[in-house]
């Protein structure tokens, strides 16, 4: 059979080999016929097999999620163990087979539906979520005794290469980056979940290939994260000499990592801030193991979706002090909470809408709830008081956004100062530069900001017209444009003329080939995901100031953003410097 190739878009760089896993939920159908009385004891084994198999997976999949995500978020999978292992349940799913003559899985399905109801009609929020627990252990119940793959990906071995239309979160958290060795989604871009889940995981992957016809689970494929291709059932050299290449890309990750410790300077000592981004409170030690001097964005949306309620002041309290006196005194800046467009919020049940990129979101929301608002603004402010804590508003388009956001921030200080609540007083504020009218206009909002923080993956969307989640048009999502090149230097030039600190949090901030260009054109703080930080530390320390501000010049005078493309490959290949 000749190669399969795929060409997509770049989601996490570097190569991976491995087998593919083509990862499809199945639906579970089940027979709900009545069986022969002799075929009861059959299917009561049947079910107690499963329920074993059942019991390992979960105690697996509890020690992967506390290996990777920590002890409190493996706890939900000790409940699910503890429900599985209640002799009830097995008693109830039992007691239909042998009354009812059904099948294990009818029996299973129907009991399962019967308790999981009875939790979710429940006063109390906390016996409600045992209902979905119930749902999700009788799920995967369901999948042993149908001898059906479990969801989600805990249970791949060997070296896999995943393909999937998309990934969830839930999917992501149980994948071992031992195991899946590349990723290949159909849809999506580089600015999903599943490509910025890669890039923290390191995982090489390629997002939005379209079509995948003839590519099947048990095939041989390379991914080749860094340029955007897949080619599935090589020919035998070539599956080889790309094994070695991955091998020799991990090994070169390793080495890059003893580099944490190294200080951000170029060679002629000019000092550059390199931050971490991240979306849950424990990703901000794996950020500081790797090199992050601080926290340039801490996604909160994260603490309300997925949540029928919205999060309580003590709740995001809890998590905000955490990152605080995690970092010990070194800058955490939390976002306010940044809902809509892509990320859909369960708790406030938001309409849907025909442009949710350009419509009801983020501060939009935050300024016409302002009690939502200031319960976060609260809780960031008294989580001030464990460390350099700073807040930053999200899609701001116009000053008056800013004038009123801060309004709101005067209010909830005074309700603590009333109500004798310790929270820090002089919180640096600033906002995120990603929308254009904000770029161009940069020197009219200098003044009211501590800071800015250019959010290229929204302002390169904005600015080009290039909807972040269309693959279809993902050539044309160009953060390398010069017009997108221009409006970062504006607002970097509106800033210092105030003497302030920009930022940027955008994807492009860890993107290897942007990182000179940056540097050129006056970045002083690069915030990225966790594992972009190594490689971009590679680069500062490598280069001097100078010859970056020359590099930037240049790219000022080029017209297309593929030409800035090739021209600054071109002066990192000359310096040897491996992307
Ligand atoms: C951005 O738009 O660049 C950004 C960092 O915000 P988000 O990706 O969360 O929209
Ligand atoms: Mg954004």
């Amino acid at each position: 059979m000749a190669p399969i190739r795929l060409t997509g878009i770049s989601g996490a760089r570097g190569i991976g080999t491995g087998t593919v896993y083509v990862y499809k939920q199945e639906d579970i159908r089940i027979d709900t016929r009545t069986i022969e009385r002799d075929a009861v004891a059959g299917e009561v084994a049947r079910l107690q097999g499963a329920m074993e198999a059942t019991i390992d997976q979960l105690k697996a999949v509890k020690s992967k999620a506390a290996e990777s995500m920590g002890e409190k978020e493996a706890a939900i999978f000790e409940a699910h163990i503890l429900i599985a292992q209640d002799p009830s349940l097995v008693a109830g799913i039992q007691g239909a087979i042998e009354s009812d003559c059904l099948s294990a899985a009818a029996a299973t399905e129907q009991t399962v539906a019967m308790y999981a109801d009875m939790f979710s009609a429940m006063e109390d929020p906390y016996m409600r979520e045992r209902g979905a627990d119930i749902r999700d252990i009788g799920d995967r119940l369901l999948r042993n005794i149908l001898g059906m793959n479990p969801r989600g990906l805990a249970h791949l071995t060997g070296q896999v290469i995943l393909v999937a239309e998309d990934l969830t979160p839930s999917d992501t958290a149980s994948l071992d980056k031992n195991v899946v060795r590349g990723i290949i989604t159909t849809a999506g871009g580089p600015t999903s979940h599943a490509a910025i889940m890669a890039r923290t995981l390191e995982i090489p992957a390629v997002m939005g290939v379209g079509s995948v016809d003839g590519v099947e689970s048990g095939m041989k494929a390379i991914v080749k994260g860094t340029e955007g291709e897949v080619i599935v059932e090589p020919d035998e050299a070539e599956f080889a000499k790309s094994s070695e290449a991955a091998e020799a890309y991990r090994a070169h990750l390793q080495a890059l990592k003893q580099s944490a410790s190294l200080p951000a300077v170029t060679k002629d000592n000019h000092q550059v801030l390199l931050f971490g981004n991240i979306g849950k409170a424990q990703d901000a030690s794996h950020a500081c193991h790797l090199g992050a001097e601080g926290i340039g964005l801490f996604r909160t949306e994260f603490l309300y979706m997925g949540h029928d309620e919205l999060p309580t002041e003590e709740e995001q309290y809890e998590v905000y002090e955490k990152v605080a006196k995690r970092l010990e005194g070194k800058p955490v800046i939390i976002r306010t909470m940044d809902i809509g467009g892509d990320k859909e919020l369960q708790c406030l049940q938001l309409p849907k809408e025909l442009n949710p990129f350009l419509g009801y979101r983020a501060i939009r929301i935050c300024l016409d709830k302002p009690d939502m608002f200031k319960t976060q603004l609260r809780a960031i402010l008294r989580a001030g008081v464990w460390g350099d804590v700073q807040i930053m508003y999200p899609m701001i388009a116009s000053l008056e956004e800013v004038k009123a956001a801060n309004a709101l921030l005067e209010e909830a200080k005074a309700e603590l100062r009333a109500e004798n609540v310790p929270f820090k007083e002089n919180v640096p504020v600033g906002i995120m530069v990603e929308i254009p009218s904000v770029a161009v206009s940069a020197q009219l909002f200098a003044k009211h900001v501590d800071f800015f923080s250019i959010g290229t993956n929204d302002l390169c969307q904005y600015t080009l017209a290039v909807d972040r989640m269309n693959e279809r048009i993902g050539n044309l999502y160009q953060p390398l444009h010069p017009s997108v090149l221009r409006l970062i230097k504006n607002t970097i030039d509106a800033s210092h003329g105030e003497g302030k600190i920009t930022g940027m949090c955008g994807e492009m901030a860890g993107d290897p080939l942007a990182t000179m260009i940056l540097l050129g054109i006056g970045l002083d703080e690069f915030s990225m995901s966790a594992s972009s930080i190594p490689v971009v530390k590679e680069i500062v320390r490598a280069v001097t100031i100078e010859e970056c501000r020359e590099m930037a010049a240049h790219v000022l005078t080029l017209e297309t953003a593929d030409e800035i493309r090739d021209y600054a490959k071109s002066v990192l290949e000359a310096k040897g410097i491996e992307l």
